[in-house]
């Protein structure tokens, strides 16, 4: 549901497309992702409560059975707890009918919060963290400016872990480059082995022009991985992965080959799939890059 106000363009995950967003902060605090273009033209700031108050009191006039709202923008669990728990409390009075409110974070946002303050943030129905990993591979995330490792990852995921709050984490197929393409796909399923996250999510890398990813291509210091490598990166990933029950979606606009799995319950199956779509190798069973996009 589009907001009564908001600045600039609006992201938000697909899983979302019926919430009532609510653009708690501007941008992104750490704006440095080499692949990412979606904030720059944004500097960070958290929008003052009272404003944020208005919004609500005026959304919760329009839409006052709202189940679900997520903040927007980049990273809204950045926001410290107190101010975030003011908002949830608010948004708890607005809507009577709420069921769970949702954002994004970066890892670095649950290494700054205490277990404590997630259980707490979680009680006044913050519901699911969308978690953008991007890569379990340290040299990959080093490359990419994520500004974290992957033991920061694990340790900020335990902490979501042991509050009960669940993960949503996407993964960027296509991130390393060629170069890096089976220690991108391997080492991030160690990673997600050992979160072992509700929620998983597949996007393909889409260069966005203007980007640094986007010039490391064009000057080939990267080299862009084909369709059929794209899909071998992610049989690769998933032929390593060992999760309890996790919901497993690749089915986003940027992907060649739309997937659905509970994982690891259907993975032979989808390994199977993927083998027999590689083993064809007919364009005809990938979508088009006419419908390709972000
Ligand atoms: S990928 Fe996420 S953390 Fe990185 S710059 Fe973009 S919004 Fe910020």
């Amino acid at each position: 549901m589009m907001p009564l106000q908001y600045e600039g363009d609006v992201y938000r995950p697909p899983s979302e497309a019926s919430s009532l967003i609510l653009q708690v902060t501007i941008g992104c605090s750490h704006n440095q992702c080499t692949f990412c273009g979606m904030y720059k033209k944004k500097k960070f700031r958290i929008r003052n409560l009272e404003e944020l108050k208005q919004d609500i009191e005026k959304s919760s006039r329009f839409i006052p059975h709202a189940g679900r709202v997520f903040l927007a923008d980049g990273n809204a669990l950045t926001i410290p707890s107190d101010q975030l728990l003011s908002i949830l409390e608010y948004l708890n009075r607005a809507f009577p009918k709420l069921e769970r409110v949702s954002l994004y974070g970066n890892p670095q946002d649950l290494l700054e919060k205490s277990v404590k303050e997630l259980v707490e943030l979680k009680n006044n129905k913050l519901g699911i963290v969308y978690l953008g990993l991007e890569t379990g591979s340290a040299s990959v995330l080093k490359d990419i400016k994520k500004g974290v490792t992957p033991e920061d990852i694990i340790l900020g995921a335990e902490k979501a872990k042991e509050a009960g709050l669940p993960l949503s984490i996407t993964i960027l197929n296509g991130l390393g480059g060629l170069e890096a393409t089976e220690e991108h796909a391997r080492e991030t399923a160690q990673v997600l082995n050992i979160i072992d996250p509700e929620y998983l999510g597949l996007l393909s890398l889409m260069p966005v022009p203007g980007t640094v990813i986007h010039r490391w291509f064009e000057q080939g210091r990267l080299k862009a991985l084909n369709p059929w490598q794209l899909l071998e990166e992610i049989k690769m990933m998933v032929e390593d992965l060992e999760l309890t029950h996790c919901i497993f979606r690749a089915n986003h606009a940027s992907n060649y080959l739309p997937m659905k799995a509970v994982l690891s319950r259907d993975r032979e199956a989808l390994l199977s799939e993927l083998k027999r779509v590689l083993a064809r190798g007919k364009p005809g069973s990938l979508k088009s890059d006419l419908f390709r996009g972000l």
